[in-house]
């Protein structure tokens, strides 16, 4: 079973995702935690691509797809994975096809204000990565990530404008995206507006495709 996720950031496919993962087994493979994870560690991959994430723009297409090419060649993506952030440009979705046959795509939605205020409210764990935001799932202690005691920081590209930059990137991509999609009967529509106390009526829209394409 591998399963693409599409959606503007902040749509919530990264929560949904790590929920499903640990659910069905699947690895959940996220192109952007991939290259921060690079960034911090200051390699040569990190290095190319922080000039382009710090502006909201997208990493060039080779990068990322030889990243998750790498990635799903490991064992633990023999019976699946979930992608989260990648494709995100048509070359992409073709360079995919070469390396792996997709059974299913998500495309969550939500409203542009939605978006906009988690995004700008998520705090990230530097060590964990854990997600959390500010007014609706605060954690215990301001700061402090509640599952590995690490520090919260409110990433460089979560900050107003590049929030804005980014949407607009992805609007300029996703459309030929969907399209291409849709073309291959893969897509499907996810309503991601929900709370997060709800999301479970985001995962069970998820879980009900996935059992389709089972
Ligand atoms: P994300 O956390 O998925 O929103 O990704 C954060 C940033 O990483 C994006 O704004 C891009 O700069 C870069 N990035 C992640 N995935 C891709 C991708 N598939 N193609 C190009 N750039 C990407």
């Amino acid at each position: 079973m591998n399963i693409v996720f599409l959606g503007p950031p902040g749509v919530g496919k990264g929560t949904v995702a790590a929920i499903l993962s640990a659910r069905h087994s699947l690895p959940h493979i996220s192109t952007g935690n991939m290259l921060r994870e690079d960034v911090d560690k200051g390699t040569p991959l990190g290095v190319e691509a922080r000039g382009f994430m710090d502006a909201g723009k997208l990493v060039p297409d080779e990068l990322v797809t030889k990243i998750v090419k790498e990635r799903v060649s490991q064992p633990d993506c023999k019976s699946g994975f979930i992608l989260d952030g990648y494709p995100r440009t048509s070359a992409q979705a073709r360079a995919l096809q070469e390396f792996a046959a997709i059974d299913a795509v998500l495309d969550f939605k939500a409203p542009f204000k939605t978006i906009v205020e988690r995004i700008s409210g998520r705090r990230t764990c530097r060590k964990c990565k854990a997600t959390f935001h500010a007014k609706y799932s605060p954690p215990k202690k301001e700061g402090v990530c509640d599952k590995c005691g690490g520090e919260l920081y409110q990433r460089s590209d979560e900050k107003p404008g590049i929030i804005t930059e980014r949407l607009k990137v992805y609007e300029e991509q996703n459309k030929p995206l969907i399209d291409y999609y849709r073309n291959e009967a893969l897509l499907s529509e996810i309503d991601a507006s929900f709370h997060i106390d709800n999301i479970e009526k985001i995962i069970g829209q998820c879980e009900k495709v996935i059992v389709q394409h089972k």
